[in-house]
């Protein structure tokens, strides 16, 4: 097999720049939490493939599932011959998602397509073509994914006008509060658009790419007031918070209040490609019969594999693991915050947590001190990933099966990591 630098060039002479690539090796084998590169070397997996391996790298029921669905069939397209492994897993979904009332639930493939669905769906269903996002926000890389995303660098920019009629309004993190948010929408209103023309209003319930900040009940009750008054849909885009990482399966099960639609991907499928929008069923009906799909929407493979990943998340308790998991890594943290100056905030929910730095001494985002611990964890053995409007924030996204021991190695790597 080739080496890493090889390996490298290759991929540098092949593959266009515009796919950036965080890593210089290259995997070769992952089981669980671990991936072995090309050459042999072992890596702590903290950021299971962005927020996809909840289950772990080839988990074996899943890997039996989707060995199992093999010798069945691989694809018949789901809009041209359907198949009951796809009705039951809606029947599931539906069952399981805090949606008010009767629920429908149609498979995709990608995150962002699960976006763009949820955002024809509330266009239909409204007969209304605006759409209100939020600043920080990351929805994908599709133009109107793109669109809803609320970060120019490297999404947005260069790549021309954007889809019409979306609007951002700032997220309450940091000095921004829940009541500036809520403002910021009446004004738009006033200045930009009539709330009648609104369809939706899409957030993350915990603002992932943008630096893991929960959104507050309070947002989600001024929000829902303002749906429900205007006629405007709610959509919570929990692609990257669904399917245990919060501790509990949707992260809307935190808040009393109800999105309309859902959309979920990434972890659903335990590495396999699948994405979904469930919702209220009325709302999801709405569009013409022809209007969703796409060739390999519930792709047999991927709903086999989602099937086993639910049973995983129940049958390992998963959601209460994503809590003590989380509670350790936030204390950890913590204890590592009393001796450091640099570190301004630890934060999470479940184990979606992420510890923050500023220079202590100008205040500024310290995206570089968090570019050095990255790279020194990643020498040391361990893989994380960043993320914030300023990229000064270091998330852990550990997936929810490692075993102790992996783990407590873990917190000892990023403890030796930031200390440098
Ligand atoms: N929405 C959210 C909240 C995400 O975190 C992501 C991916 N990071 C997407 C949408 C897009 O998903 P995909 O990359 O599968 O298209």
């Amino acid at each position: 097999m080739s080496t890493n630098t090889e390996l490298k060039q290759r991929r540098l002479a092949a593959a266009p720049r515009g796919v950036g690539v965080m890593c210089e090796f290259h995997a070769a084998q992952a089981d669980n939490a671990l991936i072995t590169d090309v050459e042999g070397n072992q890596y702590i997996d903290f950021a299971a493939g962005i927020a996809v391996l909840n289950t772990g790298h080839r988990h074996p029921r899943i890997v039996a599932a989707v060995q199992e669905q093999l010798t069945h069939f691989t694809h018949t397209a789901y809009q041209i011959v359907p198949y009951e492994s796809a009705i039951s897993l809606a029947e599931r979904i539906n069952a399981l998602s805090p949606i008010d009332g009767p629920a429908k639930t149609a498979f995709f493939t990608t995150g962002v397509e699960a976006v763009e669905n949820a955002v024809k769906i509330a266009r239909f269903a409204t007969g209304r073509s605006g759409v209100i996002a939020f600043q920080g926000a990351f929805h994908g890389r599709t133009l109107m994914g793109l669109t809803l995303t609320g970060k120019v660098l490297p999404y947005k920019a260069g790549f021309g006008a954007m889809v019409p009629d979306v609007y951002h309004v700032p997220f309450p993190a940091k000095d921004v509060t829940v009541e500036d948010s809520l403002a910021a929408i009446h004004m738009l209103f006033k200045t930009d658009v009539a709330p009648q023309r609104v369809a939706a209003i899409i957030l993350e319930p915990v603002q992932g790419e943008g630096g893991f900040n929960p959104v507050p009940t309070a947002l989600f009750e001024g929000l829902r007031k303002i749906c429900d008054e205007h006629g405007i849909l709610l959509i919570a885009d929990e692609v990257q918070t669904g399917f245990a990482r919060t501790g509990k399966l949707f992260a809307m099960e935190h808040h009393t209040v109800k999105a309309d639609l859902i959309t979920m991907a990434k972890s659903l499928g335990g590495g396999m490609p699948i994405s979904g929008v469930v919702g209220r069923a009325a709302v999801m009906d709405a569009p013409n019969p022809g209007g969703l799909g796409g060739t390999y929407a519930a792709n047999p493979l991927a709903v086999a594999a989602a099937h086993a990943v639910l049973d995983v998340i129940e049958g390992e308790k998963l959601c209460a693991r994503a809590v003590e998991l989380g509670d350790r890594l936030q204390t950890r943290l913590k204890a590592i915050q009393q001796k450091d100056a640099g570190i301004s905030d630890v934060r999470g929910l479940g184990s979606m947590v992420a510890v923050e730095f500023h220079n202590a001494t100008t205040g500024a985002p310290d995206a570089a001190r968090v570019n050095a611990i990255v790279q020194a964890a990643l020498a040391k053995g361990l893989l994380l990933l960043t993320c914030g409007l300023y990229g000064n924030v270091i998330r852990f996204l550990h997936p929810l099966t490692i075993e102790d021991a992996q783990f407590d190695k873990a917190l000892d790597l990023i403890e030796a990591a930031i200390a440098g």
